[in-house]
């Protein structure tokens, strides 16, 4: 199968610090240089191959949404390779872009936030379908948006609506829509359903499952639970800290997960098996702060198994199954 996106050691880092004063400090008679980095995105690479569903997880801060919106070049990458349908992406300019980002739509968390409050739905479908296809009059695209409408379950008589008129769950089928109006090959769902009430997030989970064989979609899905990535993933990436720490087919992560930050996450995970998969764990503080970044594995405050060299080495990726990646010293 062929690689539609491959990402290679993507870095992004933000300066805090602003301007000479701010970087420079007068402290103890002397001159010190003081920075503020934000490490947020440290390291990542993992690809998708056409018509898959790549789900990144991780807890919030663990640089999930950055790397999306490195990804779509939405934030200039600080180092790493961006590869698009075997193109490289990584820097190109605002004009070449464009055309890319046809191709890459991104869905996000708050829908409400993404439509714009002053348009009808109709118009929101219909604007990407006129903005990409100069050859299109205003009536062909008004037919296009209501059949885009009614596939994702609106009906055309709720076209002359206002966003506000919806639901949280009608606002993200509008969302897709308009996403799907310019024919992209990938869609980057960031957490599309964790502002839903959960009886909903199983419809919209399975409309994107329908969508992507009928509009043959590839799909990174980013999200904090990975309950939600559980069904319709074919490959997971486990982020920490701005770092894949695991990467296997679903398959392989869900019945042998191998780093102690995917137990954990795995074992926070409602279950009514009397015999779970794995043992509970115990999870201590919280996620460090990306500008203080901790020396050896980031996660060695946190976890269970930390032994000496984890404060001071950080380890290394390792596959230790086929395609089942790992970045931990228990299987160094
Ligand atoms: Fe835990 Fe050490 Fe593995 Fe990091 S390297 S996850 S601290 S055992």
């Amino acid at each position: 199968m062929s690689k539609l996106l491959e990402v290679t050691n993507l870095f992004q880092r933000f300066d805090l610090t602003k301007g000479f004063f701010d970087k420079y400090k007068f402290k103890s008679w002397k001159i010190v240089r003081e920075e503020k980095i934000v490490h947020a995105v440290n390291g990542v690479s993992f690809d998708i191959n056409q018509g898959d569903v790549y789900g990144l997880v991780g807890e919030s801060g663990s640089g999930k949404s950055t790397t999306a919106r490195t990804i779509i070049r939405l934030l200039e990458p600080y180092s790493g390779r961006i590869m698009f349908d075997g193109k490289d992406i990584t820097h190109l300019d605002e004009n070449a872009m464009r055309p890319i980002r046809r191709n890459i739509q991104m869905i996000f968390q708050d829908p409400y936030a993404s439509l714009n409050p002053r348009y009808k739905v109709i118009e929101i479908v219909m604007e990407p379908l006129l903005f990409h296809n100069k050859n299109l009059t205003t009536a062909e695209a008004e037919t296009q948006a209501l059949e885009l409408l009614e596939r994702v379950g609106i009906r055309p008589e709720q076209k002359d609506r206002y966003p506000h008129q919806f639901s949280g769950g009608q606002r993200q089928r509008i969302g897709i829509a308009r996403a799907l109006a310019v024919k992209p090959k990938l869609i980057i769902a960031d957490e599309p359903v964790s502002a839903l009430d959960v009886s909903i997030q199983a419809q919209i989970l399975n409309l994107l499952m329908d969508l992507k064989d009928e509009f043959k979609l590839s799909f990174l899905l980013i999200a904090h639970d990975l309950s939600v990535v559980k069904h319709i993933s074919d490959k997971i990436g486990v982020m920490y800290l701005g770092k894949i720490v695991e990467k296997a087919s679903k398959n392989d992560l869900f019945s042998n997960p191998l780093h102690p930050y995917t137990k954990l996450l795995l074992s926070s995970v409602p279950t009514i098996d009397e015999d779970p998969l794995v043992e509970p764990l115990e999870i201590k503080g919280e996620i460090p702060s990306p500008i203080n970044l901790p020396k050896g594995c980031y996660f060695h405050e946190r976890c269970p198994f930390a032994r000496d060299i984890c404060e001071l080495d950080t380890p290394g990726e390792r596959e230790i199954e086929p395609k089942h990646y790992v970045s931990c010293h228990i299987y160094q």
